[in-house]
């Protein structure tokens, strides 16, 4: 329980892997990590996942962004870096990124 699902993006039908972000949302990353583009990083966490009535607390993997100092030092360390999907999403009309977000 609590392990990533792969579900299928609805405008390309490429698998994703739907994480839990930090925030409890849920966040589709494209499944290989990209060590040059990639700005998430998958850590287990306790997250607090948005439920159908009230949050479900739970263990999950949890998608941390990292800022572009952060992700640097993650790639020197040779750690998965992912990608949002909507990033590389040929159906995606807006790839615009916010890395403030
Ligand atoms: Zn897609």
């Amino acid at each position: 329980m609590g392990a990533p699902s792969l579900g299928p993006c609805r405008g390309c039908g490429a698998d994703m892997l739907w994480v839990a972000t930090v925030n409890g949302k849920m966040q589709p990353l494209d499944p290989e990590p990209d060590a040059a583009e990639g700005s998430v990083i998958v850590v287990a966490a306790d997250v607090e996942v948005e439920g159908q009535e009230e949050p479900v607390h739970r263990l999950a993997l949890a998608a941390s962004y990292l800022t572009e100092k952060g992700r640097q030092k993650a790639a020197q360390a040779n750690v998965r870096l992912y990608t949002p999907h909507h990033m590389t999403c040929p159906k995606n009309q807006d790839r615009r990124f916010n890395r403030g977000g």
